[in-house]
């Protein structure tokens, strides 16, 4: 049973990435980095292809010098994804990469440099439809700014941003998104909360090097978490020091959590007890990775008693409540079948997927029939 996401979201200029538009009334769009050498074209393409298989909408590729461009311009040729080239000071680098193919430039129009020089950027931008992120890191500040300021404060990211912007804004460009990143929650949710209201423009969501897979989840769920629920945030990245698959799934289990995206199962499970009557940590493991494959969004309940188990499989699309002697599986809410404790994960499986596929049969025959 789906509920509604209460959140109101703040309404922002919808760019485009590639396909995929961001802000507006767009689906908030995941997106994670490559952290292979641009270089290595196979292992790079390799590791965007995970990345979309995991349901990326984005992916960003570092770009530090033109033969990682000229990398660039054979891995945009292999992949379906939309790319962002992430590059730092040197404009010549964006030229290629616009001429290449590339989605959206990662670039700093403050750190450019000569004004023809920035001109060239946004000229070559704008000929071919490519928005700009514009990315200010609490750990990079301009000197004249962690002069003014002391330390990286949200006034400090905030003035920062506005100096990108007003370059833009000379130059009559409107097709940017913006990103506030520090490592601190506060600072980068007051960040994000006192741009919001200055711009129209989309806003990229991240708290930057987060930490490791534990730690940095956290962090990154209660900072983006906090944001999400102001309305705040049109495509998130959650950066972790692990695979950046890692960081789609956990992207979606935040935007899935606040009910603004769903993709694949979303598990409802008891963290179990002495009263458990299947062993819930184990099925609730297995079940997670032999069904990793699934995009269909779907709410699922393994619930070990009675105590909790009618009420939460009532609620949800699938629900399984532990009983003695056998469990009871529980269908759109209504007891359907026992299963017993020794095919119990094969059981569900198997369950789950036939659901899946009637589901998919019944979406396309809807499209089949809008196109009639
Ligand atoms: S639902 Fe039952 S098994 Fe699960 S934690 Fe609660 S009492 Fe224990």
């Amino acid at each position: 049973m789906k509920h509604e996401s209460p959140i109101t979201r703040r309404k922002s200029r919808q760019i485009m990435v590639g396909n995929v538009p961001v802000g507006g009334d767009a689906p908030i769009a995941v997106q994670s980095m490559t952290n292979t050498n641009t270089c290595d074209v196979e292992a790079t393409v390799a590791q965007i292809k995970a990345i979309q298989d995991a349901g990326a909408d984005i992916v960003r590729v570092s770009v530090p010098d033109m033969d990682a461009a000229e990398a660039f311009g054979k891995i945009r040729q292999q992949v379906s994804l939309p790319l962002v080239a992430d590059i730092h000071f040197d404009y010549k680098i964006a030229l290629r990469v616009a001429e290449l193919g590339v989605d959206c430039l990662r670039i700093n129009p403050g750190n450019i440099g000569r004004d023809d020089r920035v001109s060239a950027v946004i000229n070559a931008a704008r000929d071919r439809n490519i928005p700009i992120r514009i990315g200010v890191n609490a750990g990079s500040l301009e000197k004249s700014l962690q002069r003014k300021y002391g330390e990286p404060t949200p006034e400090a990211l905030v003035e920062s941003a506005m100096r990108h912007i007003d370059i833009l804004d000379r130059h009559d460009f409107q097709d940017f998104k913006v990103s506030l990143k520090a490592s601190e929650v506060f600072m980068t949710v007051a960040a994000y909360r006192k741009i919001a209201s200055q711009i129209e423009q989309p806003l990229h969501l991240g708290i930057t090097e987060a930490g490791g897979f534990r730690s940095g989840t956290v962090k990154s769920s209660i900072g983006l978490g906090m944001l999400l629920m102001d309305g705040i945030g049109d495509t998130i990245r959650v950066s972790l020091a692990a695979d950046p698959v890692q960081e789609i799934k956990v992207g979606f289990d935040i935007l899935k959590s606040l009910r603004l995206r769903s993709r694949g199962i979303n598990f409802i499970a008891c963290p179990s007890c002495s009263r458990q009557n299947f062993d819930v940590i184990q099925t609730m493991n297995d079940l997670e990775a032999r069904l990793e494959d699934v995009n269909t969004s779907m709410d699922v309940a393994i619930i070990g008693c009675i105590v909790n188990g009618p009420g939460e499989a009532k609620e949800a699309d699938i629900g399984l409540t532990g009983g003695s002697p056998k469990n009871l599986f529980y269908m759109h809410g209504k007891p359907n079948q026992k299963l017993d404790n020794a095919t119990l994960t094969d059981d569900l499986e198997r369950l789950i997927r036939e659901e899946v596929s009637k589901r998919k049969e019944q979406e396309e025959a809807i499209i089949a029939r809008s196109e009639d």
